[in-house]
């Protein structure tokens, strides 16, 4: 070997990351990770990104992306589902039951995608992937990406490790039985460029074609826009705030078309699924939205007051808690409520900027950064 050789780095490490498109939040954590693998070690890792539902489930489970925004909108039906399971006797049941129905797909996404390492951000993979790799070698880690009440089915004896983002999500881990061991308190995996603010917020309002002389009210309902957005935003219009309001509507497009028809009584821009987030986030001074915890968590570090409107039965119930616990906002199930929150803020701008300040503190910006430290150490990559 040349001299030059010893200080090659060896092979890229690959690493198969398991997600799925029910909501927006599995995704923006992955691609997190990948980009914090990216900038803490460029180069030495191959990451691939695999949808199981979609690519390798069988019907109607691979339907998962198309089938979630609905049952997610019949609140009893989620509440029903998420605890009927949420034990780790029924969540051995289930996957039991289920296993023989998956393993084929279960399989072929292990043959197909070889690997140095899986990482998992999704609840409903882990039993079914360790079992379907019994016996092999390569290291499997789960990355919880709920913030608090988090399902049983997050967590499999099996995984090497498994990183939670909140103190309460630890808990949650050893009483599903993960041995202290091989659990990591870190945070929920953001983009980099939610910690760099805008350079100049007041020229990319400008840009947008938002009034710089108004507070903005940001809404937005996860990846899909959900929840009762459009009765939100109706009632913040007819409120008549001294505000700006910018709804996202995510993938959402019949929410869209539906609020481009209402006479708005405020200056209101609404857009579709964008991939600005980071900016719109910045460029705002209050949050409304669902109690997604990708979309809170990116709240935190963009330093925004939060307006909980709707949450997940069961499985968000912990999110809402949380952020009235760190004081960074407020739950406001009924459209009047969020509109008492936002006109409390709009009136009082050293409240809101208590709530902003609580919000920052909450923020956990290295989370992404510290998960790939973590797998470049799994697979021997020194930093
Ligand atoms: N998101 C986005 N563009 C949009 C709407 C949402 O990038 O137009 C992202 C948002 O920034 C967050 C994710 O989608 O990262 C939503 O995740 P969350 O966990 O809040 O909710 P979910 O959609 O998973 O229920």
């Amino acid at each position: 070997m040349s001299e030059q050789g010893l200080d090659e780095p060896g092979p890229k490490k690959r690493i198969l990351f398991l997600f799925s498109d029910t909501g927006g939040g599995h995704r923006s954590a992955t691609e997190a990770m990948i980009e914090a693998l990216e900038l803490e070690f460029p180069g030495r890792f191959e990451p691939r990104m695999v949808d199981f539902f979609r690519e390798y489930y069988p019907s109607p489970l691979r339907f998962a992306p198309e089938i979630y925004p609905p049952i997610s909108r019949v609140p009893q039906a989620w509440r029903f589902t998420f605890r009927a399971f949420d034990s780790k006797g029924r969540a051995r049941a289930v996957t039991q039951i289920s296993y023989p129905y998956v393993r084929r797909g279960a399989k072929r996404l292990v043959r197909e995608n070889p690997a140095d390492l899986i990482v998992s951000v999704h609840p409903l993979v882990n039993a079914h992937l360790v079992r379907a790799m019994r016996h092999s070698p390569i290291p499997y880690l789960t990355v919880v990406t709920d913030l608090v009440s988090t399902h049983a089915l997050w967590y499999d004896r099996r995984a090497d490790l498994v990183v939670v983002p909140t103190e309460e999500a630890r808990d949650k881990a050893v009483e599903y039985g993960i041995a202290e061991g091989n659990l990591r308190v870190i945070g929920l995996p953001v983009a980099d460029r939610f910690s760099k603010s805008l350079d100049d917020r007041k020229a990319w309002r400008e840009r947008m074609g938002w009034r710089v002389d108004l507070p903005v009210i940001l809404l937005v309902g996860g990846g899909d826009g959900m929840g009762p957005l459009k009765r939100v935003a109706k009632a913040v219009n007819e409120a008549r705030l001294k505000a700006t309001l910018v709804v996202i509507c995510g993938r959402n497009a019949e929410l869209k078309a539906d609020l481009e028809k209402v006479d708005w009584k405020l200056p209101v821009h609404l857009y579709g699924f964008t991939t600005e987030m980071p900016q719109f986030m910045a460029a705002s001074d209050m949050l409304v939205t669902k109690a997604g915890p990708g979309t809170i968590s990116e709240a935190f570090i963009s330093g925004l007051p939060l307006v909980l409107y709707a949450r997940l039965p069961g499985q968000e119930d912990g999110n809402v808690s949380y952020v009235e616990k760190l004081r960074a906002g407020v739950w406001a199930p009924r459209p009047r409520e969020v509109v008492d929150a936002l006109r409390r803020w709009v009136d009082d701008p050293a409240a809101r900027q208590r709530a902003a300040e609580a919000s920052r503190r909450a923020a956990k910006p290295d989370a992404a950064r510290q998960i790939a430290r973590l797998i470049a150490d799994q697979v021997g990559i020194e930093a």
